[in-house]
């Protein structure tokens, strides 16, 4: 029978996709999001779906959610280091008191909880690749702190509830995804490469090109996230595409696949950007029976196709 399963971020990259899936599945979704990174058009399609609520609402507040609620999907955060850097207070209040509510109101509803935690909570990791019991190697009080400490936070606090009140909950650590509806101008490397791909403008590698980095098409992200909903593990799961590249071979990827003319051209390297990044995965997949199928060439070819459709309106 399908579930009542209230989702924040909704609005979101990731959220949307998560929304469809659900709704796919027969649950009801209650979508929550205050649209501060999200958008309205990307859950367009679904405003009349009859299993379908959207609540203007910022989850650092009592969540306006009546019974029943059988699960709790807690996917709300700014996530593009741009956007992170820009809101990182509102960042730190949705991973600690966002959290907090949402584990209250899962707690109340006596529902499963599910907290999308991030890669970044390895930091810039001195195992490699990383597997969930590394415990990471973050700057506290770098720029992305803002991000890593409370999706960290997050993931104690989500541990403390399982632990004190005993409530059945997931986390997952996503690593980078990629798809449709990712924002344009939200400063991630995909987004910021097709785009200037697609015009025909120089595309900004940052640093010397050689940091690493492993790409998720969101199809393969949701349907591992709706497999760990429903398992008994309380410990992190890396989710997340383990084929690796240089950010250079990814630019030259994208060159190869939309035709473009494009140069490439050096900017200064981030402060504390990751040197690499790879997930292991070998606890998704003897766990979930997970593994992603897609393709980076066929889910670059669908990305494309989007932000060329984008460029066309
Ligand atoms: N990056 C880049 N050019 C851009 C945007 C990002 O070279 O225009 C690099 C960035 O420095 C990082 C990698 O691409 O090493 C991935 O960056 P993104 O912001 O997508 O996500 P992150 O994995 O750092 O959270």
């Amino acid at each position: 029978m399908g579930l009542r399963i209230v989702l924040s971020g909704a609005a979101g990259f990731i959220g949307s996709h998560m929304s469809d899936r659900l709704l796919a599945e027969g649950h009801t979704v209650v979508a929550l999001d205050n649209l501060i990174t999200g958008s309205l058009k990307n859950i367009a399609h679904l405003e009349s779906h009859a299993r379908f609520q959207f609540i203007h609402h910022d989850v650092t507040q009592p969540a306006p959610v009546e019974s029943p609620v059988d699960a709790v999907v807690h996917m709300a955060s700014p996530a593009s280091p741009k956007d992170y850097l820009e809101h990182p207070i509102e960042t730190l209040d949705v991973g600690s008191l966002g959290t907090r509510q949402l584990l209250e109101l899962a707690r109340a509803h006596n529902a499963t909880f599910l907290l999308t935690s991030t890669s970044e909570s390895y930091g810039d990791p001195l195992v490699h690749p990383q597997v969930e019991t590394y415990w990471g190697n973050v700057n506290p009080v770098g720029p992305r702190s803002c991000y890593d400490e409370s999706k960290r936070f997050a993931e104690a606090l989500t541990m403390a509830f399982h632990r004190k009140h005993g409530l059945r909950t997931n986390i997952a650590r996503i690593f980078n995804t990629y798809g449709p509806r990712m924002k344009l101008d939200d400063g991630r490397v995909v987004p910021a490469f097709l785009d200037q791909a697609l015009r025909g403008e120089a595309m900004t590698l940052f640093g010397d090109g050689t940091q690493t980095r492993s790409f998720c098409f969101v199809s393969d992200m949701v349907d591992g996230l709706y497999r760990l909903m429903q398992s008994d593990e309380r410990y992190p799961v890396n989710l997340g595409n383990p084929r690796e590249l240089t950010i250079k071979q990814f630019a030259e990827e994208i060159r190869r696949l939309t035709g473009t003319k494009s140069p490439l051209v050096y900017r200064p390297l981030p402060t504390d950007d990751p040197k690499q990044r790879q997930p292991d995965i070998s606890k998704a997949r003897r766990l979930l029976g997970w593994e992603p199928r897609v393709e980076l060439e066929d889910g670059l070819r669908q990305t494309i196709e989007y932000f060329s459709a984008l460029h066309r309106s």
